[in-house]
């Protein structure tokens, strides 16, 4: 084998480095097998550098000196940014190729698996994968969570690593300012706030400060979690959750949602949260700490940490640092928001693969050592090196300009193919007051378990896509119009609860509850 893949690579005419030689066991194929690939995701539309099918990614080079097969791009919906419709484009055109990717593949392949679009994979990994096998033994609930109704599995999924995502944070010199202490619960959070707003922290002798503000107005319903109630059972916004009794319910239908609502609307009368909070749009973060005018958010550990580094120079003691989670008026510290252990997006196979055992091991290849370094840190050489026996980037990658994430992308490394995310990928490059942050979030066992989602049949799938979508709507209407005051949540509670059930609320819960049932009992 040794000789052969040596003697190949000396016909192909490719340089190869002195540890390539070592990785023989990698191979996959003696003689070069191609395969078609549709990868389509926000970032790049196609599979190469920037989605450019000419531009080979050094790591699909790698790959391809490592296992023998390499991946020919045909994807599908170019000219469209939206992975959903390049998806349907696909579909339609009839022609799959041999691998499906991308973003957010898990609805599809779930809907059109079962239907033999595409490849069922229990058992073929359980036999050609068994690094994948031995991450779904070790895991087990992830893989009920990614299967479908008929009970397989269509798709390898990207793997997220890394625990916490989002955290409190809070200006801690205008805290030092006015003498007080980071606030421990849901009282002492309402002083503080009161105090951003009434005595002028940042100096200028205007009542100008935004005590709590968030560049996703979602994250206003953050403060939900303080009376009990909850914004979310998972990484998405206004998701379902499972509760104690271990039903799946939405936080927007419990009577602690009404007393939630009822309070985050007195703060907003109270000045207490940006009157803006759901116009301000994106750029709300940059904006209010850049102008010295927020005082508290939730929002993620790496981004938000770098605004001290950005500022020192420009607001003299700036200091805006995460904080533990405020005890709710029950005495529960939450950090709500986790990253998702599991992401929608990956490759599946397409039922027109002609080389389904050797696509299955292709797959295995990005959950060996040598794969995963590859798909998480790029070429081993040219963008890291093994520093006592972890990869470590070299330095010029760590002190570009360009985000390490960004560079990963044109190496074809961090992009949604099926691979596992290793977690030290991104802490090299994160700033020490964000891992001092993730520290104390870690040591306070803060986080809750997520609902992974539910996959539906047929009539499961009807009932949900006729109920839900106007039901959602409806009750973000309301949500809204209680937070900014048209509208008394005590007063319109039982009519609100009544037009739910109205819609179709108790249908669709008992939908969502039978598929849950089925896939994770
Ligand atoms: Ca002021």
């Amino acid at each position: 084998m040794r000789k052969s893949t040596l003697f190949l690579a000396l016909l192909a005419g490719t340089v190869m480095t002195a540890p390539v030689y070592a990785q023989d066991d990698l191979r996959i194929v003696d003689k070069p097998l191609e395969l078609t690939i549709h990868m389509h995701w926000p970032r790049a539309q196609g599979y190469g550098v920037g989605g450019s099918p000419n531009d080979v990614y050094p790591v699909e080079q790698a790959a391809r000196e490592m296992t023998g097969i390499s991946l020919k791009d045909a994807t599908a919906g170019r000219n469209s940014t939206d992975s959903y419709e390049a998806m349907n484009l696909l579909l339609a055109q009839g022609k799959l190729p041999d691998i499906v990717g991308g973003n957010r593949i898990q609805q599809p392949v779930n809907q059109y698996g079962p239907e033999g679009a595409f490849v069922p994979l229990n058992d073929l990994v359980k036999e050609y994968a068994p690094h994948i096998q031995a991450f779904w033994d070790a895991h087990p609930d992830l893989l009920k969570a990614i299967s479908a109704a008929d009970g397989n599995y269509y798709y390898i999924p990207y793997l997220p690593d890394g625990k916490f995502g989002r955290a409190w944070y809070i200006r801690q010199d205008w805290l030092d300012k006015l003498g007080l202490e980071q606030p421990q619960n849901v009282e002492e959070l309402h002083t503080v706030l009161t105090a951003f707003r009434n005595d002028d922290p940042n100096g200028n002798g205007r009542k100008d400060e935004i005590p709590y503000f968030a560049r996703d107005w979602e994250e206003v319903n953050r403060l939900l979690t303080l009376w009990d109630a909850r914004s979310s059972g998972s990484d998405a916004y206004h998701d379902f959750y499972v509760n104690a009794d271990d039903k799946v319910v939405h936080p927007y239908a419990q009577e602690a949602y009404k007393t939630g609502i009822k309070n985050i609307a007195q703060w907003y009368a109270e000045g207490l949260i940006d009157p803006e909070i759901f116009t301000r749009g994106s750029s709300s973060r940059d904006y209010l700490l850049s102008e010295n005018l927020g005082g508290v958010t939730h929002d993620w550990f790496a981004s938000t940490s770098g605004y001290n580094a950005a500022l020192k120079d420009k607001i003299p003691g700036f200091n805006f640092i995460p904080f533990l989670p405020p005890a709710s008026v029950s005495g529960v510290r939450m950090e709500e928001h986790r990253r998702t252990p599991i992401k929608p997006d990956g490759w599946a196979i397409s039922y027109q693969n002609q080389h389904v055992e050797e696509t299955v091991k292709y797959f295995d290849f990005w959950f060996t050592e040598e794969g995963r370094n590859l798909s998480n840190f790029g070429v081993e050489g040219k963008t890291w090196d093994m520093v006592d026996g972890k990869p470590t980037f070299k330095p010029e990658v760590l002190n570009s300009t360009s985000p390490v994430n960004s560079q990963m992308y044109l190496e074809g490394a961090q992009i949604p193919r099926g691979y596992w995310m290793d977690y030290s990928y991104e802490e090299q490059w994160t700033s020490p007051e964000a891992l001092k942050g993730i520290a104390l979030y870690e040591a306070n066992d803060l986080l809750i378990d997520q609902f992974l989602g539910v996959a539906f049949n047929e009539e499961e799938q009807a009932v949900y896509d006729r109920y839900w979508p106007s039901i959602l709507t409806y009750m973000l209407e309301r949500q809204q119009a209680w937070i900014l005051g048209t509208g008394d949540v005590e007063a319109d509670w039982d009519g609100y609860m009544s037009a739910l059930n109205r819609m179709g609320y108790d249908k669709v819960i008992e939908v969502m509850n039978e598929a849950y049932q089925r896939q994770y009992e």
